[in-house]
């Protein structure tokens, strides 16, 4: 027993790779094993989206740990959505209010990077090239390689951090035989890049996240520190139009050029990219439990990947690390107990930002060209300057807030049902009855 760690990660994505430094800076003997190379020795990519927004509860664990210093000096302030309709005009619509409610876009290698030099600093073992094949939990052994019978490697406490497609999270079920519901979107995405002009500035607005509303699909874009954007195109796989209809059609130009005129201008080969770049999978991952007695517990995608149209998956594994490492100060290294209660607290927030993450696919790829939704939009920034902490946009309670999740998702809806009943047959803001607004917020809402 004594030449195993206290705790072994498996995966040093952004998860696995923040919660070992904050088990490392208690104490614990730490590695990660991770199936992939050392991306700070090898030119490979992070995997997945080139960028994310990084909001409130992801600064918070960075904070945490202090590396929001050096994080914070490759990110991008957003202050808001720069929405392109389809003739090429534009519109700004802020995130929010206060001076500090603004997203970050934070590139994912550069972050990842910043992790694993932190992680080797306060004494993590990371090994790299080592896939899990599988897991045999009552023995305490992860089995390395392609199959069950090669490398055997002994653990203590298992901390699952392995993503979307979680070997942890199948051993688990399958050794405590429930089932995992994994719904796949049935849209998906390619990434596109927006380069820099001849001087290395923007092409378009820096401090935003583009977004290209279409009502069944989108285009987003969010900056990168060196002048460029990613572009990602939101896209059903079947149908029409589809990822499909566009293979089909052999001529990928037209669609784009005639639904996002004004971005592709900007991106010379853009055909080329669109040829050469994958259709990236969607999908909400739920699973009913997240640990095994005090022996493993799952963490960030692992235990609930959601689709990224709120911006928080990163953020949500984040604050996982966050409550993660509170229990573990406030308990001890009582596992059991500490995992029962991190996945008590947690569960029910990821269920809800799930939710969440769902809807708000609906809200950027087609209300924020309605104005319907502008006027509430415009409402709910309006009682929130009447009633301060008290009256908070849902998407500034996810945000910018660290409210729960799930008191997010219901205050959200007792919100947007009272926003559709003042603005019912109205255009203006003028027209809004306020008395009867400070009446409603008076008795359904408490501060946050
Ligand atoms: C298009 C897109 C856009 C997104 N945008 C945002 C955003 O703006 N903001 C935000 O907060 N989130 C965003 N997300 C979500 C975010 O990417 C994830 O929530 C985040 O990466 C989860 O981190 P993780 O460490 O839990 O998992 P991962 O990042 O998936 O890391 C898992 C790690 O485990 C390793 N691994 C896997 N299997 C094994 C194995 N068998 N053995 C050993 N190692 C293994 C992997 O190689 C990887 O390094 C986005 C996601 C997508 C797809």
């Amino acid at each position: 027993m004594n030449d195993r760690f206290d705790i072994t990660v498996v995966g040093a994505g952004l998860t696995g790779a923040l919660i070992a430094i904050m088990m490392a800076r208690r104490g614990f003997s730490v590695e990660v094993i991770e199936k992939r190379p050392d991306m700070r020795k090898h030119d490979i990519s992070a995997g997945r989206s080139i960028n994310l927004a990084l909001a409130e509860r992801g600064i918070e664990a960075l904070r945490r740990v202090g590396l929001y210093d050096e994080v914070s000096r490759y990110t991008i302030a957003m202050h808001g959505r720069q929405v392109h309709d389809l003739d090429g005009a534009q519109n700004h619509q802020p995130y929010g209010q206060a001076a500090h409610e603004i997203v970050y876009s934070v590139h994912r290698g550069l972050l990842n990077k910043t992790l694993l030099n932190a992680a080797e600093k306060a004494g993590v073992q990371l090994t790299f090239d080592q896939s899990i094949h599988s897991v045999d939990l009552e023995q305490q052994v992860l089995h390395l390689g392609d199959s069950d019978v090669d490398g055997q490697h002994a653990f203590n406490v298992l901390i699952g951090a392995d993503g979307a497609g979680s070997r942890i999270r199948a051993a688990m079920a399958s050794y405590r035989g429930f089932d995992v519901h994994e719904d796949l979107l049935d849209h998906g995405y390619k990434e596109l890049h927006t380069p820099p002009d001849s001087s290395g500035e923007f092409r378009m607005e820096a401090n935003a996240l583009h977004i290209w509303p279409r009502g069944g699909f989108m285009m987003i874009a969010l900056p990168n520190s060196d002048g460029s954007f990613t572009n990602t195109l939101f896209l059903a796989n079947k149908g029409e139009p589809s990822f499909e209809s566009i293979a089909a059609n052999s001529n990928p130009a037209s669609f784009l050029t005639d639904q996002f005129g004004d971005a592709v201008a900007l991106i010379p080969d853009f055909v080329e990219q669109y040829d050469s770049n994958p259709v990236g999978l969607l999908g909400t991952v739920r699973c009913p439990q997240w640990n095994d007695g005090g022996r493993a517990v799952l963490i960030g995608d692992a235990a609930h990947a959601i689709v990224p149209f709120h911006g928080q998956g990163m953020n949500c594994g984040f604050e996982d690390c966050t409550t993660l490492d509170l229990l573990v100060d406030a308990i001890g290294p009582h596992w059991p107990q500490v995992f029962d209660e991190f996945e008590m607290m947690r569960k029910p927030n990821a269920d809800a930002i799930a939710t969440m993450a769902l809807e708000n696919y609906i809200e950027m790829r087609s209300d924020v060209a309605d104005p319907g939704y502008l006027l509430r939009r415009q409402l709910e920034r309006e009682l929130e300057r009447r009633h301060p902490n008290v009256f908070v946009p849902r998407y500034s309670m996810v945000m910018f807030h660290k409210i729960p999740y799930q008191d997010a998702l219901s205050r959200g809806a007792k919100q947007a049902d009272v926003l559709r009943k003042l603005t019912d047959g109205i255009s203006t803001l003028e027209q809004v009855d306020y008395e009867r607004a400070a009446k409603w917020v008076e008795r359904e809402l408490t501060p946050v």
